[in-house]
């Protein structure tokens, strides 16, 4: 069987995820044997940049024109396109103010320059093109990088979590920030597969993979309210990284 073609690319982010992908020092010579990798300017130079792809890994929000061009050139050579991180996901810190009045947010940090600057709201990858595959994370987990590209080498698709990360505190057994503390912890709401990293270090979670599709809302809401902490003050704090459970789909 012939190797599947794999492109890595990046747009507007801080190229974190391709560097998790990088840092997989110990299986990154299975990874380059068992897929032909073909444009991963990160990597290197010598690239392929306009071949078809049966697969293409994108990181990174459209925040300019460019990207939205670059995007959507991307998605025509890859039969399958895999958002990678919580930027392509969901759009990441820089959606967090994506309805403000962009031309004054410009003006305000770069003056009179700021009207020629390239910049549009921060957009999530499906909102563009249409996505097949995600792994969020801020940035992604190596493990689910690698069990995704795993599976799909098996032509399984990729399976994570869709379970808040408190079940991972749970199963790690820490003290709950939120209730033993009254500490505004986010993963109640948060979707699971960092392994509780930041409870589990006594640091209250801030959302950064993303909502989770099995939190139950209302319940959590209602906790956060027996805690005295108000719904837009935990919607505030959730949107830093994504949007609130139910903001948009
Ligand atoms: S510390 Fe946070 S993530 Fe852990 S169980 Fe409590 S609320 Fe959930
Ligand atoms: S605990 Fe929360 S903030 Fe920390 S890595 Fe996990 S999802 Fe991100």
């Amino acid at each position: 069987m012939s190797k599947p073609s794999v492109g890595i690319f990046g747009l507007t982010g801080c190229a974190g995820d391709q560097l998790v992908i990088l840092n997989c020092e110990d299986q990154l010579l299975d990874i380059a044997g068992a897929l032909n990798i073909r444009d991963f300017l990160m990597a290197s130079s010598d690239r392929d940049a306009g071949c078809d792809l049966d697969l293409a890994l994108v990181e990174g929000a459209v925040l300019t024109k460019r990207d939205e061009a670059a995007l959507k050139r991307i998605r025509r050579r890859s039969k399958l396109l895999m958002a990678l991180g919580t930027c392509a996901v969901w759009g990441g810190v820089a959606a967090m103010d994506r309805d403000a009045d962009r031309s004054k947010l410009l003006g305000e940090i770069y003056g009179d320059l700021g009207a020629g600057y390239d910049s549009v709201p921060a957009r999530a990858l499906r909102e563009v093109v249409q996505v097949d595959l995600n792994i969020t994370g801020c940035p992604i987990e190596k493990e689910q990088f690698l069990s995704a590209v795993a599976n799909l080498l098996n032509g399984d698709p990729p399976l994570f979590p869709s379970y808040p990360v408190c079940a991972e505190c749970k199963m790690r057994e820490n003290n709950c920030l939120l209730i033993e503390k009254s500490e505004l912890c986010c993963g109640p709401l948060t979707v699971a597969g960092c392994d509780a990293r930041c409870p589990g270090l006594g640091v209250p979670c801030v959302g950064c993979r993303g909502p989770a599709d099995d939190a139950n809302v209302a319940s959590a809401l209602a906790m956060f309210q027996g805690k005295s902490v108000p719904r837009e003050k935990i919607a505030a704090k959730l949107r830093t990284f994504a949007p609130m459970p139910g903001d948009r789909s």
